[in-house]
């Protein structure tokens, strides 16, 4: 049985990639040793480095006038970093709110800054919604603006991107990285845990503007320092090579099916047979206003709330796993990523569709 994980991460990887990861697991280009055994200052292992870097400038066609760094920590370790880093004294970290992680992410930030948070949220009969980007009430005065275009846990993502006359723009992208095309351009900092659609966790990718590198910013731990990081190339100390050498391989098998662009178009397919069938089921339903529905993570919840347990032990038995909603919301969630392909979104709506039926 094929079995399709809709885990929200550490989600899925293209099997191409995990079955060229097997195959040279314990002979990386022909060293006769692992990739994980070999010292990140190694020649190869800067080569690989380089390599991976310049893939991804490819795929988000990032301009050099970014640092591209390859970090730990995870998304929450950028919570902390970004307002160590970017901080300015006596002026407000300007925090948009619509989910749990972009409040997780004020939440931390008001350990080391003064935040203001702005919600742009609202729940009404039932409905997440949210306010358009041109009606987000930004102050003048901002050492940043940190938004987050796709809450993994709610589902909601933002498809447009705020603009500020002075604040950097700092956007946590863990759940939406490379899932469609953005302008990077657009951005003064995007950050991300690798876990969804780079690669396993332990690495983070940080993409900075070279200008944002001058701010002084707050005491802080090297390894959380962007300016180190840069001058370091990523190597301040001994980076997670496994699973950076994991994201090159990611970023390889995305360039050669054609790109952001061609998994944009896939991710948009996926996306509305799986809400196209909730919408039209009348037994499921997703609260997410259509305008900013997640392409990636889609929240799902029976009408009758007392099938839950049967729902998730039957999807089980058909390959279907890991669909139990985050414990702050309940319901189901379907994580469908890049690796996801279209075959498991079939699977899923036609083991939704099978249930509802029996237990209509
Ligand atoms: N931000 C977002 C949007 C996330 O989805 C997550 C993790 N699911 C985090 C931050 C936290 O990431 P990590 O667990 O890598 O610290």
């Amino acid at each position: 049985m094929t079995v399709y994980n809709f885990c929200a991460g550490p989600a899925m990887l293209p099997v191409e990639v995990m079955k060229k990861a097997q195959k040279e697991f314990l002979d990386w280009q022909n060293l006769g040793v692992s990739v994980m055994e070999v010292s990140h200052r190694s020649a190869p292992y800067l080569e690989m480095a380089k390599q991976c870097e310049a893939s991804l400038r490819r795929l988000m066609n990032i301009s050099d006038e970014f640092e591209v760094l390859f970090m730990h920590g995870g998304g929450r370790g950028h919570f902390a970093a970004v307002p160590l880093n970017l901080h300015v004294d006596g002026v407000p970290g300007v925090y948009i709110e619509n989910g749990i992680w972009s409040t997780g992410a004020t939440k931390e930030g008001g350990k080391f800054t003064q935040t203001h948070a702005i919600n742009i949220r609202t729940d009404e009969n039932g409905q997440f919604d949210i306010l358009p980007v041109s009606e987000w009430k930004l102050p003048e005065n901002a050492s940043f603006i940190h938004y987050c275009p796709n809450e993994t846990i709610d589902g909601i993502e933002i498809f447009d991107v705020p603009k500020h006359s002075s604040a950097p723009i700092v956007a946590d992208m863990s759940s939406n990285i490379l899932s469609r095309e953005i302008n990077v351009n657009d951005f003064d900092l995007i950050y991300a845990g690798a876990q969804k659609n780079i690669g396993p966790s332990g690495l983070s990718i940080a993409i900075v503007r070279k200008t944002l590198l001058k701010r002084e910013g707050l005491p802080r731990p090297a390894i959380l320092d962007y300016a180190i990081e840069a001058d370091q190339q990523s190597m301040y100390n001994t980076p997670p090579t496994f699973a950076w050498y994991l994201a090159f391989e990611v970023f390889k098998y995305l360039e050669s099916i054609g790109g952001v662009k061609a998994m944009e178009a896939h991710n948009q397919e996926k996306a509305a047979i799986l809400y196209d069938y909730i919408d039209g089921s009348g037994f499921y339903s997703n609260k997410v206003a259509k305008h900013c529905r997640s392409l990636m993570n889609v929240p799902f919840w029976l009408n009758d709330d007392s099938l839950n347990a049967k729902f998730l032990a039957e999807a089980e038995q058909n390959g279907l796993i890991a669909l139990e909603g985050h414990r702050f919301v309940g319901g189901m969630r379907a994580s469908i990523y890049n690796a996801m392909p279209i075959e498991g979104i079939k699977a899923l709506v036609a083991f939704m569709d099978k249930f509802a039926r029996e237990n209509s």
